[in-house]
């Protein structure tokens, strides 16, 4: 680090509370360090008290830019010079690209989520999604699959909070992009059933299958898979769920949510160096294997 540090080094942070588990930090100064890139990347304890003194913080310093996690991703726009189109959309962003002094908001959840479905040979273009959700990762990956020309997305969520969120993201959708999208009741299985028979990709983007929901699935049996589609899990701790186990039985070509987490971070990678990470070489050093 004494030889990769110098006057000339410009910083990139990571603003959230709590943060000190991630992993972001690694990723990308491995990254970094592996192109001769000369940025520093480092996790900063903040949260909506102190964002706004961050982000003024983050234009003094002349830093490069920032990620954003959980609790300012919905709360950090107002702060901002510009949002991208899916930013917008989403009403949440994660990476801040800081361009002499004009800051502008990026997600890049859904595009390292539709990045991961290529690198996988997996092409949703023009076909049919169902998917599970209406959190942060399931609102950006709707948005980014509309945009880049899903053709349909049937979104299941349970009656919670989350309700109201999904039901303005298919308003979004319906108004601002090309892509049909509508919401159903989760708890109406039939109706589960039958949007995954007739959808080229199933997608779970909720919290079940990981602590403290591991060992639980939204597919409620093998029944609802045939060998044709294609099944993703965004949850990835544990890598093996219940959900994939039933997916794989079937002969259904599964993938976890490794794939987009490693892309989510390439893309705000490339907004702040103009190049994506070395895929191959970060795979390999993080161990992500899809299956
Ligand atoms: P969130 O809290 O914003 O959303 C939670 C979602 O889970 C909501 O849709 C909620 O309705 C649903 N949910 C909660 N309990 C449920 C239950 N008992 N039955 C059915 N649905 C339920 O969370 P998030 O940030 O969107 O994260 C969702 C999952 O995606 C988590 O497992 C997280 O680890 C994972 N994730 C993965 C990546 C990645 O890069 N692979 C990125 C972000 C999040």
């Amino acid at each position: 680090m004494a030889e990769r540090i110098t006057g000339h080094t410009e910083l990139i942070g990571l603003m959230a509370y709590p943060i000190r588990h991630s992993s972001s930090p690694a990723m990308q100064n491995e990254a970094f360090a592996k192109l001769g890139y000369d940025y520093a990347y480092l996790a900063f304890e903040v949260d909506n008290d102190t964002l706004e003194d961050a982000v003024k913080g983050l234009r003094a310093l002349k830093m490069r830019g920032s990620n954003v996690s959980m609790p300012n991703k919905t709360v950090v726009h107002k702060y901002l010079d510009e949002l991208s189109p899916a930013a917008e959309l989403c009403g949440a962003v994660n990476t801040i690209v800081n361009d002499n002094g004009h800051l502008t908001g990026h997600i890049t959840d859904g595009i390292g989520f539709m990045a991961s479905l290529k690198d996988n040979d997996i092409d949703v273009i023009g076909r049919k999604m169902t998917i599970c959700g209406a959190g942060g990762a399931a609102t950006a990956i709707e948005i980014q699959a509309a945009l880049d020309g899903v053709s349909e997305i049937s979104i299941f969520n349970i009656h919670d909070e989350f309700w109201d969120r999904a039901v303005s993201t298919v308003e979004k959708i319906n108004t601002k992009t090309n892509c049909k999208a509508a919401l159903y009741d989760l708890d109406d299985k039939d109706k589960l059933k039958e949007e995954m028979d007739s959808s080229y990709i199933f997608v779970n983007a909720t919290g079940v299958g990981m602590k403290p929901l591991e060992g639980m699935s939204v597919v409620p049996d093998k029944s609802f898979f045939r060998p044709e589609l294609i099944v993703v899990d965004v949850p990835y701790s544990p890598l093996e769920t219940k959900m994939r186990s039933m997916a794989k039985e079937v002969g259904c070509k599964t993938m976890n949510g490794l794939g987009m987490m490693l892309f989510q971070g390439s893309a705000a990678f490339e907004l702040w160096t103009g190049e994506p990470m070395p895929i191959e070489y970060m795979k390999e050093i993080l161990n992500i294997k899809y299956e």
